[in-house]
């Protein structure tokens, strides 16, 4: 298939560094940005912070001892609108935010740091980690599946159709979101990292599940590798006969935080490339792009990266989690669908921020989450109205909220499971006890004859016949 994006001018530069491993990024055609990231350590010397007070800069590295953080040049230079800070919502998406961590905790990280007690740091830095609930929904104890007596840890298969594949060289980001439901990959928590370097075990596992029709490719972000390496875990999905793998979806924020990946980085037309090879080997390719907010899609860099993967053949799908300082408004994510529609990207989900990390500075009670989700639906067109949402990832499955309704004179939220681990339980509405403040699924209790199935975790293991199906035992 020809690449109409590619134009002529812009010939591929040899790839030079071919031999290189890992995720580094291979750099940029000559005059073109090149990609540099900006760490917690670097925190304290951008210029930009200046305006914030000392306090608060303190504050925000303090943060950064917990949670991760990066930024690079092209997020500061271009997305932030530095006028509008703190309020500004590409500035809260990025950066560490002092209310993220208790005072009482940020003093006592700057106690121990003060004192050069580094044992003591570390060791409270892991404590302040653990109270996150890093790994929420059950991904560790539910999702990993066994295969031929080994658990096969860069893997997850929580529906019958889906797997999701973890690249190792694909768990870091060109920017980290301070909302991420996978920071604890990020900081080193090794016992949670989901990572595997074996496509051969992904193509093994996929051969004994023909009931898997779709891949996930994930990370962090996948396309924060090189071409080549790219290819190494998608030629295998190519070339191995599964007929029953009909599509294969990348996640990424690459579009958002870095879009020059598809444009002017060395390798970004092979990228493209291999997107076509996937496309004509008749297997569907769906980019899955979290843009948070409009502004990611207003440079003009980001529409010509997203030009440049739709001329491939790939499908681009747009998510993104409604979070609390970011896209809390209908007005936000009506804008950034009907851009999304308008740049040819079908939205596709918005999700409510899951109960990790500093959850409590980003929450949005549900009704209000569903409040904005009508509002912004009502504002759009038709043909934005692909999105479904908000859906709540949980350890049964993904749960939208349909509306507040009342049920023999209560109020109820009538909810749906989109997914579920049991497929017995995909669309089936049920109600919950209407609740403002509840955030989160475990907050909500079945409204008066509802069943209490639903809502109960243990419930949501799989059932027998899939525990058979996933590890081949019976
Ligand atoms: S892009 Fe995704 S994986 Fe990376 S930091 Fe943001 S939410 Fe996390």
């Amino acid at each position: 298939m020809s690449n109409p994006a590619l134009d002529p001018r812009e010939a591929p530069a040899a790839v030079t560094r071919r031999s290189q491993g890992g995720h580094r990024p291979l750099g940029a055609r000559s005059g073109a940005p090149s990609y540099r990231a900006i760490s917690g350590e670097q925190l304290l010397r951008l210029p930009q912070l200046d305006r914030l007070s000392w306090r608060t800069r303190m504050a925000m590295r303090a943060v950064t001892r917990v949670l991760p953080f990066r930024a690079n040049h092209y997020v500061i230079d271009q997305l932030i609108d530095w006028d509008r800070v703190p309020d500004d919502p590409i500035f809260q998406l990025v950066f560490p935010q002092p209310a993220m961590l208790e005072v009482a905790d940020r003093a006592r990280l700057h106690r121990l740091e003060r004192a050069g007690e580094a044992s003591a740091l570390a060791a409270a830095v892991r404590s302040l980690r653990w109270r996150l609930n890093p790994h929420p929904a059950g991904q560790v104890e539910h999702n990993v599946p066994t295969f031929e007596g080994r658990r096969l840890h860069g893997l997850q298969h929580k529906y019958s159709e889906t797997v999701l594949f973890f690249p190792a060289q694909g768990q870091t980001c060109h920017a980290y979101c301070s909302y991420c439901f996978r920071w604890p990959q990020f900081v080193g928590v090794d016992d949670l990292q989901f990572a595997s370097r074996e496509v051969g075990e992904l193509v093994g596992y996929l051969r004994a599940h023909p009931e898997v029709t779709s891949v996930l490719i994930t990370g962090g972000d996948p396309l924060i590798m090189r071409a080549a390496l790219l290819r190494r875990y998608l030629e295998p999905l190519l070339r191995a006969n599964l007929p029953g793998l009909t599509s294969i979806r990348i996640g990424t924020k690459s579009v958002a935080y870095w879009p020059q990946r598809f444009v002017s980085d060395r390798d970004a037309d092979e990228v493209l490339r291999l997107f076509e090879e996937v496309v004509a080997s008749g297997k569907s390719l769906a980019v899955m792009a979290h843009y948070s907010h409009p502004r990611e899609l207003s440079t003009a860099v980001a529409q010509r990266a997203l030009a440049r993967i739709q001329s491939t053949g790939a499908v681009v799908r747009c998510q993104a989690p409604l979070i609390k300082h970011v896209n809390d408004d209908a007005a936000t994510w009506a804008e950034l669908w009907r851009t999304e529609v308008r740049l040819g990207a079908v939205p596709y989900y918005m999700f409510v921020a899951r109960d990790t990390g500093p959850r409590e500075y980003f929450e949005v009670p549900l009704v209000r989450a569903w409040t904005i989700y009508r509002d912004a639906l009502a504002a759009v067109s038709g043909l934005a109205r692909t999105v479904r949402g908000p859906s709540m990832s949980t350890t049964a499955g993904k749960v939208v909220i349909d509306g507040v309704a009342t049920v023999h004179g209560a109020q109820v939220l009538v909810l749906r499971y989109l997914q579920a681990r049991d497929p017995a339980w995909v669309g089936r509405p049920f109600f919950a006890a209407l609740d403002a403040q509840a955030s989160w699924f475990t907050h909500l209790r079945p409204a008066a004859g509802s069943p209490r199935l639903f809502f109960d975790a243990e419930t949501a293991r799989p059932s027998a016949r899939l525990i058979t199906l996933r590890t081949g035992m019976a």
